[in-house]
């Protein structure tokens, strides 16, 4: 009988760590003196395996191996009805031109130097990403017309978000502008150009010459602008 066994009534925690049917999973595990079994149970901190002193950790990693598919799914659960996904990371997505990181976790959804912090179950990433991002664009593209707009036309205009799968913007003869809320993961100064360009179209509902001196006149970097759409466009609405 091992050392530990003879200390009766000690409780050793230790953590580990076991790939489950390709899963990583890590657990606690609790040595009692008092247990005469191996429990498995999903608590506040995930998954806790109680075993008495004896039992080599060999045999416990076998027996949660046979248990794969219980422990995975009653992880599962635990963690879309707690929302505790903290910091699972999906994927990048830009936010005004920069790359950040995705992460899942119960405060309120948020953006920080290197990721956005999504509130969300598992699952619904791309719905609340969505969401958020509209939210913000509609503030984001409101604040920055209320800057451009005097120096292209003085009209009235109605402001609405798009959710066309190809165009980022559309401006109607009776001034409703309609931005594609996914331009919100482009750079600034692209954003700025979509801008112009439905902004100059209030004086000019063609692309003619005159169309495109009114937009050099407040963006002459416009045909980079338009070049980089071109080129990064289509992973801006690859979620
Ligand atoms: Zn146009």
């Amino acid at each position: 009988m091992p050392e530990s066994a003879r200390n009766k009534g000690l409780l050793r925690a230790e953590q580990h760590h076991i790939l489950l049917a390709t899963t990583p999973v890590n657990y606690q595990l609790k040595r009692s003196a008092k247990r005469r079994s191996i429990g498995l149970q999903i608590s506040g901190q995930g998954l806790v395996v109680s075993a008495p002193p004896a039992v080599s950790h060999i045999y416990i990693e076998a027996l949660l191996k046979t248990k794969a598919g219980w422990i995975l799914s009653k992880l599962q659960r635990w963690q879309t009805e707690a929302g505790n996904l903290e910091q699972v990371d999906l994927s990048a997505i830009d936010w005004l031109g920069q790359p950040k990181k995705l992460l899942i976790h119960t405060g309120p959804t948020r953006v920080t130097d290197d990721a956005i912090w999504l509130a969300c179950k598992a699952g619904e990433e791309t719905r609340a990403l969505g969401k958020f991002m509209q939210a913000a664009a509609m503030q984001y593209f409101s604040a920055r017309i209320e800057q451009l707009k005097p120096s292209i036309s003085i009209r009235p205009i109605s402001l609405h978000l798009s959710h066309a799968k190809t165009r980022w913007g559309s401006c109607s003869s009776a001034g409703a502008i309609r931005l594609n809320w996914r331009l919100m993961q482009a750079p600034p100064a692209v954003i700025d150009y979509v801008l112009i360009h439905e902004l100059a179209h209030l004086r000019e509902l063609n692309h003619s010459d005159r169309f495109w001196q009114i937009v050099a006149s407040v963006c002459p970097n416009y045909k980079h602008h338009r070049q980089f759409l071109r080129q990064n466009g289509a992973r801006y609405f690859a979620w």
